[in-house]
């Protein structure tokens, strides 16, 4: 394989996916020009990195588009001071993207390879406000809760219960939503008090959500 330029593949990223699709907060869009998206998909797909899709990271499951992962990320608006949770790890890299981000990052996965090597991508990359565990993500991570901003990266059948709970008032939950198999409503929780405010974004794909509070299976 010839040398790639990995730091000109992300400026070219971010310049042709993020920019011309309404990615505007420059914290943002610095972080995508910085997280070695590579370093978190297997060797043989390096060369496709930063292309507009999702890739394939073992077990059946992804790593989300840029764009989408982007997207999502904004919607959280954060400063650099907030407790954030992702549910679905999977690569680690959205979880990388959130601890440029916010202050610290609490993220669940269901499946124990993909966490382990989610864990050690971080590691090595010297990132030290992540932190990971196996389990149900829809029951949310009651030890560290509440949260200024919750992001789900599966599709869920609507919205789980614990995660609103285990959100602080202002808070906001980022999730796909929708019925199996057709894709999602990617979907804004805003919590005031006891009130929740939803807003759809628009429509996406997910791998499920699968737990208690998501599908069966
Ligand atoms: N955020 C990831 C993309 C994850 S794909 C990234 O940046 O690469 C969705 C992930 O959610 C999968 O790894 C899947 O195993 C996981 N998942 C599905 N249901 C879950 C649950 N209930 N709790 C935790 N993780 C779950």
């Amino acid at each position: 394989m010839k040398d790639l330029d990995f730091e000109a593949m992300r400026k070219k990223m971010v310049e042709e996916q993020l920019i011309p699709r309404g990615i505007s907060e420059k914290r943002v869009l610095e972080s995508f020009n910085k997280v070695p998206r590579h370093e978190f998909v297997p060797k043989e797909l390096w060369q496709s990195a930063y292309n507009d899709y999702p890739l394939p990271i073992g077990g059946g499951q992804t790593i989300s588009q840029p764009y989408m992962v982007a997207l999502m990320t904004e919607s959280l608006k954060l400063k650099g001071d907030e407790r954030i949770l992702e549910v679905g790890t999977g690569s680690g890299y959205q979880a990388a993207i959130l601890a440029k981000l916010a202050k610290e990052v609490y993220s669940i996965e269901r499946f124990q390879d993909l966490a382990d090597t989610a864990k050690k991508a971080l590691d090595s990359l010297g990132y030290k406000n992540v932190k990971i565990k196996v389990g149900d993500g829809t029951l949310g991570w009651e030890e560290f809760a509440p949260y200024d901003g919750i992001i789900v990266t599966a599709g869920a059948p609507g919205i789980p219960e614990s995660l609103v709970n285990q959100l602080k008032d202002n808070g906001r939950l980022v999730i796909p939503i929708g019925g199996s198999g057709f894709g999602q409503v990617m979907t804004i929780v805003e919590k005031t008090g006891h009130a929740i405010r939803t807003s759809e974004i628009c429509g996406c794909m997910f791998v499920p959500l699968i737990g208690k509070e998501g599908w069966d299976r």
